[in-house]
């Protein structure tokens, strides 16, 4: 391979297309690939086979997963007391009822969805080592931390395999592996709402050896009456969260940090969400539905507005 070549991959996981670009051979892209196959079917909690499938369909019972499964369960709990319970991993009951996956979605029943907020007190998920339990009728959705956790793994295995300049973009997480092959640092285009996926930005952000994660509006809901119902749930309310805001973008070196805080940070709006960011070392910014940006000081010095 010539010094300044990235070779590049691209598959369908994790319900969104996942493409890496590496200054490495096209054989350990390909066991890149494998290996996003391979988490996709350990955390799919729609298909039986995996750890998340299993912990789910339990009966209350405890169960034996992989150290991988255990280490991002940790870390989601971890994320859900640090958030007070706006990230709420065990959102599995009121995201299945709101089905934004269907092709024809219908809103939930109120009542219904009342109902299955007894069933997402995260403090009853227990995990013990590699064993885990979730009491009966509880489901752990894992939606808003796998692919940052994914993306951090994907790319130490790109760094061991001998990568020296990369890009992964895990449907908008993404994670840079050092500096471009021309010694400059990657630039980021962020995602305009609404505009041509992949061709209209709202900015740009310039990226080292870091990652940056997007939860948005546009990324995941429908649309009905005129009323847009997007996939970020207050657990308190059971419906999605409206602080006005469409985009919030999250930097730093742990994009499994970075995804679960965004999500969280959308859930709490921008005060309470900076805050929680700082206490990461996080950089945000938030994107208001009328345009404004708010930006913590450190993400403020790497955004380019377009
Ligand atoms: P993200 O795009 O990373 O912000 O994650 C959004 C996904 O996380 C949704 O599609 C759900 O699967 C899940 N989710 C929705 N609301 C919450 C919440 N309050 N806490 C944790 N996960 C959530
Ligand atoms: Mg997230």
């Amino acid at each position: 391979m010539q010094k300044h070549e990235l070779n590049a991959i691209h598959g369908a996981y994790f319900d969104t297309i996942n493409i890496i670009q590496a200054d490495c051979a096209q054989d350990v892209l390909e066991r890149a690939m494998q290996l996003c196959g391979w988490y996709h079917r350990l955390l799919n909690r729609f298909e039986e086979g995996g750890d998340l499938y299993a912990i789910n369909h339990a009966g209350g019972q405890a169960v034996s997963v992989h150290p991988r499964t255990a280490e991002l369960l940790t870390a989601g709990l971890e994320i859900c007391r640090a958030s007070g319970g706006a990230f709420n991993m065990c959102i599995g009951p009121l995201t299945r009822l709101w089905n934004f996956k269907s092709p024809s979605p219908v809103l939930p029943d109120a009542t219904a969805l009342e109902e299955m907020k007894a069933f997402c007190d995260w403090k009853k998920v227990e995990i013990d080592g590699t064993r885990v339990r979730i009491p009966q009728g509880f489901e752990i959705d894992v939606g808003g931390i796998a692919k940052g956790y994914i993306t951090d793994r994907v790319a130490e295995f790109l760094s061991e395999n001998g990568a020296r300049h990369a890009v992964l973009n895990f449907g908008g997480n993404i994670v840079t592996i050092g500096k471009r092959p021309d010694g400059k640092p990657w630039t980021i285009g962020l995602q305009t709402p609404g505009g041509e996926i992949g061709k209209d930005f709202w900015a740009a952000v310039s990226m080292e050896n870091e990652s940056i994660v997007t939860s948005a509006t546009y990324a995941r809901g429908f649309t009905l009456d005129g009323r847009r119902y997007h996939h970020i749930l207050d657990p308190r309310t059971g419906y999605p969260v409206d602080h006005g805001l469409n985009i919030v973008t999250v930097r730093g070196r742990q994009s499994l940090y970075a995804d679960g805080i965004s999500t969280a940070c959308f859930v709490l709006g921008p005060d309470e969400g900076a805050q929680l960011a700082a206490r990461y070392g996080l950089e945000a910014a938030f994107r208001l539905d009328d345009g404004r940006v708010l930006c913590t000081p450190g993400m403020q010095l790497r955004v380019k507005h377009l």
